[in-house]
């Protein structure tokens, strides 16, 4: 197949590529180098692809709907995987308009790029755990009520699920919404808790720990998001959305103490305030998943920090 993968130089995006091009595919990346976090950390994502003949990256903003248009109609894709965002909750409290610009309004270009060409392409695109909010009951089932987000890229999140639905009903445009749970794994997100602590553990510093560390993330690793997306691509034949977690959530002090475990170091843990933004738990229920589209995650927890923390010890070492 000919795909856009959106989002092409950052942590999923990047992963997502190289099993398509694994798999034959032909893959067009778009990636603005958004200054989120370092550029050569993103470059250094993509070496895999460039090197690929059935690879071309764009250097380009979603938020341009010119752009947008003339690559969908260059390239008349017959999938879309769109990734590119604005992550992180914390900091979408401190711009709250960066968040809807990117997050809403780049989707809606894409959404409307894709509805516009003649043979329309699947769509399948970033939606997050965060927007259950802070629920108490849990596991989180994709029919929960989710109009109570409580960090504006929890609601941007929310709004392009919405924004979907309303494409699908108006145009009949095939979208797979995934709701993410706290992806880890080689090339983490540098802004994510494991990638921090992993750091600063190394560093004998003190690890911030918000809140009395029980919080729970059901942390999942890459490769299995990796599959369920391509899944969820080859399945998406209507208006779709699936929760992609492990079914395991682990404290944050269970996380600290396996990511310290594995470096063979003791963590020296600084405790703070809770947040504002952050919820107490996330845990999916991955049946829906299952059930449709064959979703069944298969790293333990400690598995993937092992390969975490191998493929950390060798960029430290280049
Ligand atoms: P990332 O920041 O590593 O990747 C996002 C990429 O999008 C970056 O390379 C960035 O340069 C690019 N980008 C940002 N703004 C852009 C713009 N305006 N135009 C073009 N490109 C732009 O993030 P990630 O962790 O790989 O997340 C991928 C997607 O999954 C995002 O939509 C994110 O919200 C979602 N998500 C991630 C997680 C997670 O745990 N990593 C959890 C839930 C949802």
């Amino acid at each position: 197949m000919n795909i856009l993968v959106t989002g092409a130089a950052g942590f999923i995006g990047s992963h997502v590529i190289d099993q398509l091009l694994a798999q034959g595919h032909r893959v067009t990346g778009l990636d603005n180098f958004d200054p989120f976090y370092s550029e050569s950390k993103k470059r250094r994502n993509l070496i895999n692809a460039i090197a690929n003949t059935h690879f071309q990256l764009v250097q380009g903003d979603i938020r341009n709907n010119e752009l947008i248009d003339s690559l969908f109609k260059s390239i008349s894709p017959d999938a879309v995987i769109h990734l590119a965002a604005r992550a992180g909750v914390r900091p979408s409290l401190e711009s709250p308009s960066l968040y809807m610009d990117v997050n809403v309004t780049g989707t809606t270009n894409i959404f409307e790029a894709a509805r516009k060409l003649k043979n329309p392409p699947k769509v399948i695109y970033a939606s997050s755990s965060s927007v259950y909010g802070d629920r108490e009951t849990a596991p989180f089932r994709e029919s929960d009520q989710v109009d109570s987000p409580i960090s504006p890229y929890a609601a941007s999140k929310r709004a392009c699920e919405i924004i979907a639905s309303t494409f699908h009903h108006l145009y009949g445009l095939r979208l797979t919404g995934l709701r993410f749970f706290t992806a880890y794994g080689p090339r983490n997100r540098p802004d994510l808790a494991i990638a921090k602590f992993t750091n600063l553990i190394s560093q004998n510093k003190a690890l911030p720990v918000f809140g009395n560390g029980s919080a729970r993330r059901d942390f999942t690793y890459v490769s299995d998001i990796v599959s369920g997306v391509i899944s969820a691509m080859d399945n998406c034949n209507n208006l779709h959305l699936y929760n992609l977690g492990n079914c395991n959530p682990i404290t944050v002090l269970e996380m600290i103490q396996t990511i310290s475990s594995t470096l063979g170091i003791d963590p020296i843990i600084d405790f703070q305030t809770a947040q504002p933004g952050d919820v107490s738990q996330t845990y999916a229920d991955i049946s829906k998943a299952n059930m449709e589209i064959g979703f069944n995650p298969s790293t333990s927890f400690s598995e993937g920090i092992r390969n975490y923390i191998e493929w950390y010890r060798r960029q430290e070492n280049t």
